[in-house]
């Protein structure tokens, strides 16, 4: 018997439960960049840049096409990336002003 039909049912299930994100964010710490450049240098949309302070920026985060190249580049894993839907973005940027 094939297990066909079970796995696409299990994957719809999924895509009911976890929406295709309309929106990303990308979210440097700051306490653990310790500014090598790496992830700016393999952005390929330069979301990122270094600040004067010697840390990665997400500097045009409208950009970002969620390619995660960042995130798996950065040895000391200081980025994220997230997927959002547009409801969860809005109520996730209430209040925040978007300062570096
Ligand atoms: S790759 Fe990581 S440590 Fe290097 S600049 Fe980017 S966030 Fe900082
Ligand atoms: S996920 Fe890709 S496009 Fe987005 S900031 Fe990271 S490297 Fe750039």
């Amino acid at each position: 018997m094939s297990d066909k039909p079970e796995a696409g049912r299990n994957a719809k299930q999924e895509k009911a439960q976890f929406p295709e994100p309309e929106t990303t964010s990308v979210h440097i710490f700051p306490e653990w960049c310790k500014g090598c450049g790496i992830c700016v240098a393999f952005c390929p949309k330069q979301v990122l840049e270094m600040g004067k302070d010697q840390k990665a920026h997400v500097a045009h985060p409208e950009k970002c096409i969620r390619c995660y190249l960042c995130a798996r580049r950065c040895p000391d894993f200081a980025v994220s990336v997230y997927g959002h839907t547009r409801k969860a973005e809005e109520k996730r940027n209430e209040g925040t002003d978007g300062e570096k």
